[in-house]
């Protein structure tokens, strides 16, 4: 139905690399921008606890019409149950009214709670239990990473990350590959700033597209997997609208060009101390 490539994680379920952010969507815009993508044909939507909108997350799915095994749904464990993972997520499951969800991800490390190895184990029982087919970690940087899976001999699906052209994240990608683990990308259009850059609108000018979508086609092409969010249809439209070009490798390293580590989120490290 749509031609969104599919990835393959290390556990062997599939992701489509492309879909829907929710975070800043409020709750009474949500459901229609859901349902919009879904008529338009994203089959992956990504929230998280935090965001205040799985109910309206699940709302849309649900009143869709596209069967529930055919749309990827992402949500995350908040900072303040890293020793509550089981009941967050029956939290998490109720709101979206799902009795799974295709992947389920500890949003940050927060290392001053010294938690996140224990969140760690108590997802992986999630998973033997069938509540999270897939399971991964957000912002984690290398020393985390290597703490869970060290502790558990479990590695993660995927690590979401800040990544977009003025922040890159070469090094943390490369970790990621180096273990089996997929890179997924937030703020992939860095919540818009990164649309007025002069390489990304001469690119856009040539071939014809908008600068939201030689953006996104970027993302894909360097093979992370990506869900920029917007609430207004004409752009749920044109994100989507990226299946029929592709940049050119010069265009490709003008893009690698443009990285000089503007982080616009907080630093892993020290979020939630
Ligand atoms: P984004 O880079 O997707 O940018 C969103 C902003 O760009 C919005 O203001 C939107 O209106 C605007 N926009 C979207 N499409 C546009 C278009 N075609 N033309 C012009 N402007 C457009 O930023 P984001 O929302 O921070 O990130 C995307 C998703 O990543 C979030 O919704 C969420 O699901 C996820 N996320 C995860 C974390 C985490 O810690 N794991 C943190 C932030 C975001």
């Amino acid at each position: 139905m749509t031609d969104v490539p599919e990835i393959t994680l290390n556990d062997g379920h599939t992701i489509p690399q492309f879909g829907l952010g929710v975070w800043q969507a409020k709750p009474e815009e949500c459901v229609d921008a859901v349902a919009h993508a879904l008529k338009v044909g994203y089959r992956h939507i990504d929230t998280a606890a935090i965001y205040g909108n799985e109910e309206q997350v699940g709302q849309a799915i649900a009143e869709s019409g596209v069967p529930r095994e055919e749309v990827f749904l992402t949500t995350k464990l908040w900072n303040d149950r890293h020793r509550d993972a089981p009941a967050a997520l029956e939290e998490s499951l109720a709101r979206l009214g799902v009795d799974h969800v295709d992947l389920y991800l500890i949003h940050w490390p927060v290392p001053s709670q010294d938690a996140y190895v224990d969140a760690w184990r108590s997802l992986i029982e999630l998973r033997d239990a069938g509540k999270a087919t897939s399971i991964g970690v957000s912002n984690f940087n290398e020393d985390h990473l290597l703490r869970v899976i060290e502790e558990t001999g479990v590695v993660p699906a995927v690590n979401q990350i800040e990544s977009h052209p003025t922040f890159q994240r070469f090094d943390l990608r490369q970790i990621n590959q180096a273990h089996g683990i997929q890179t997924e990308v937030w703020s992939p259009l860095g919540r818009g700033e990164d649309l007025e850059n002069d390489t990304v609108l001469e690119i856009a000018e040539s071939v014809g597209k908008t600068p939201a979508q030689v953006i996104l086609r970027w993302h894909i092409q360097r093979g992370v997997i990506v869900f920029p969010k917007s609430v207004t249809p004409a752009r749920i439209e044109e994100n989507f609208d990226i299946w029929d070009f592709e940049l050119t490798e010069g265009q490709m390293k003008q893009m690698i060009k443009l990285n000089r580590k503007n982080r616009l989120g907080p630093d892993p490290r020290i979020f939630g101390a």
